[in-house]
């Protein structure tokens, strides 16, 4: 299955993951660094520990130590012998977003994408306001932080099996919320990412099993990084 890295198509499939990348640049590079293969397995920001009672040391161990890291562990496998090897993660992600021969590497390469942010998303002690220059975007785009707080936690809750919910900025500024399913990430739309919340079952099930809307809520109010959310707005 490996291609010819002299191919026709591999050079095709270059030329459009370069212009992805571009694209990608242009709505905004997130504020965490991901580096090239081999790609790593992120330490977390703090202890296993740190997010109880929200979100337990043993839901964030596995997540973390079993989950995450088989995303990593995939990856690193499925892009030996490609032209993606030696590539950034976002070079990944992008060039094989929608690409059904390529389906295998998007979701690995999706998936540990979204958990470095989705980490990065959330800090013991979080949640509640946002800072002022935030507070006032979120003002003009949905209303009052209320009226964003009820449609962040509605479209996260409602996304039909395993997915993500997202702040994201489009590109005129205004900040929406929105999900997307399985690895997909907000990029592949021209929308930048400034927060998410993971809602695959693995995330929550044994903290509040069928409960993912005291999940979400509890996510939104008490763990989520408004500051992470500053710096990807940039
Ligand atoms: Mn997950």
């Amino acid at each position: 299955m490996h291609p010819n890295p002299e191919s026709a198509t591999t050079r095709r499939d270059f030329l459009q993951a370069t212009a992805a990348v571009a694209a990608l640049a242009s709505v905004g590079a997130p504020s965490i660094v991901l580096g090239a293969s081999p790609f790593t397995h992120m330490a977390l920001p703090w202890g296993e520990s740190a997010l109880a009672p929200v979100i337990g040391a043993q839901t964030v161990g596995i997540h973390h130590g079993k989950h995450h890291k088989a995303y990593v562990d995939n990856l690193n496998n499925l892009v030996k012998g490609t032209e993606f090897e030696g590539q950034p993660l976002e070079r990944v992600v992008m060039a094989t977003a929608g690409k059904a021969d390529r389906q295998a590497l998007f979701n690995n390469a999706g998936q540990i994408w979204n958990h470095d942010f989705y980490w990065h998303s959330l800090k013991p002690g979080g949640g509640g306001k946002p800072p002022a220059a935030l507070a006032a975007r979120i003002d003009e785009s949905f209303g009052s932080f209320e009226e964003f707080r009820k449609q962040f936690a509605a479209m996260t809750v409602s996304q039909f099996g395993s997915g993500w919910g997202w702040l994201v900025a489009d590109s005129a500024g205004k900040l929406k919320v929105v999900k997307t399913g399985n690895a997909e990430v907000p990029m592949t739309q021209g929308l930048k990412p400034l927060l998410t919340i993971d809602v695959w079952e693995h995330a929550y099930y044994l903290d509040y099993q069928n409960r993912r809307a005291d999940y979400v809520n509890a996510v939104i109010d008490k763990l989520l990084d408004w500051e992470f959310a500053v710096r990807n707005l940039g």
